[in-house]
């Protein structure tokens, strides 16, 4: 293993991005309470707030009294919400989402666009590059306060070179290089990643206190997948492609898969896999809906009203997907011992009513740890816009986030 080192500025710039993520986080707080929470000494505090007032990044909110006895009044420094922006694009097969966040995590503005059915993706890079132009002229924002464009797409893609690689949900995407098209349409520096990736990325940009916490983002999309916070990391694996769990299989009696596999999570589990059991018993009508992302969506949409009415066979089918989506889980858990499980994306709210009860005792029942720690699970509290909110997100993290990797002299 080479052994790097770090210089002067690198140190700097990494004390900078610890600071302001603890005033980030915070209320508010004073540069007393920071050099106690960073461990860095006053000068350094001093001088790193500076900076940052110079810049407009955070600003004196007025004085609170010493915590512990008599003693000067404490300037308190916060956040300043408008200061700088991220735009957020999540690529979805069936929906184009866009989000303006404020750097304090807030959605100043946001739209959804259908995402063009023909196999073209010039077609979609077009319209995305309009309607950032179109976000950015309704909201008023400043663009020399916006740091970037983040997109969240789904997986595979070449993290390196910012393509999007025959995602198996978008018919006609061969090795797209998304990233630098949208550089190049709308002239700011672009960021790709994973869509289930930057959900937990939004996560932990939002979280209050991190403290380490390890967790996995089940994305419930027109495809499953994990994102991964281990520690204070998150996890993207050697070509950013980690959080893979189509072929975990689930169900031992399930439909064939294509990887040669039964009841695999990518056949029994997804949207499309609910609507075609659905329909094979009778509960919707047969249309063979298959690989169309609208219409698996729309049909889903008539499965969970079955659900609300009280449709036995359409509760029973929902009760067995929480079983096979407890199962996949568990194999995550049990293989990262995670604290937590946040459950979130577009299809998610819809089902939440009649799997949100189920899966979390099932889970508890198929860790190997349970006796020793509690896995907890959640709805996101993001809403459905989180794949787009964690793809600004990704901007706020690489741009100001502490990186511990930003230390390496290159
Ligand atoms: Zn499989």
């Amino acid at each position: 293993m080479v052994r790097r080192g770090a210089n002067q500025p690198s140190v700097g710039g990494y004390n900078q991005a610890v600071v302001l993520d603890q005033i980030r986080r915070a209320d508010g707080l004073s540069r007393v309470e920071l050099a106690e929470t960073t461990g860095l000494s006053a000068q350094t505090v001093s001088n790193i707030c500076a900076r940052l007032l110079d810049a407009g990044i955070i600003e004196e909110a007025g004085r609170a009294a010493a915590a512990a006895g008599p003693g000067k009044p404490r300037t308190t420094l916060r956040l300043v919400g408008t200061s700088r922006y991220a735009v957020g694009v999540h690529l979805d097969p069936s929906v184009l989402t866009f989000v303006l966040l404020g750097i304090d995590g807030a959605v100043v503005d946001s739209r959804t666009r259908p995402t063009p059915s023909a196999n073209d993706p010039a077609r979609t890079v077009r319209l995305i590059v309009t309607e950032i132009d179109g976000l950015l002229d309704t909201s008023g924002v400043d663009r020399a306060r916006v740091v970037g464009v983040g997109i969240a797409a789904p997986g595979p893609i070449d993290a390196e070179r910012g393509v999007v690689v025959d995602p198996p949900n978008l018919a006609g995407w061969h090795r797209v290089p998304l990233r630098d098209a949208i550089a190049q349409g709308t002239g700011f520096p672009v960021v790709l990643d994973k869509d289930v990736t930057a959900a937990a990325v939004a996560e932990r940009w939002h979280e209050r206190a991190p403290g380490g916490a390890s967790f996995a983002f089940l994305y419930l999309g027109i495809g499953l997948g994990v994102g991964l916070v281990l520690g204070e990391d998150v996890v993207r694996g050697g070509s950013g492609n980690a959080g893979e769990i189509g072929h975990i299989p689930v169900d031992p009696d399930g439909p064939p898969c294509a990887c040669g596999s039964r009841g695999c999570v990518a056949v029994s589990c997804t949207p499309a896999a609910l609507v075609a059991e659905a329909e094979a018993l009778g509960l919707l009508p047969a249309t063979h809906v298959d690989d169309d992302a609208r219409s698996i969506d729309e049909a889903l949409t008539r499965l969970v009203v079955r659900a609300a009415d009280g449709d036995a066979g359409t509760l029973a089918l929902l009760e067995r997907t929480a079983e096979r989506i407890a199962r996949a889980l568990a194999v995550v858990c049990n293989l990262l011992d995670v604290d937590r499980v946040i459950i979130g994306g577009p299809m998610w709210h819809r089902l939440a009513p009649w799997l949100e009860a189920d899966i979390p005792q099932l889970l508890a029942s198929l860790l190997v740890a349970r006796g020793l720690h509690h896995v907890a699970v959640a709805g996101t509290g993001l809403g459905d816009d989180v794949g787009a909110i964690g793809a600004a997100c990704l901007v706020l993290d690489a741009a100001l986030a502490p990186q511990p990797r930003s230390l390496l002299l290159g």
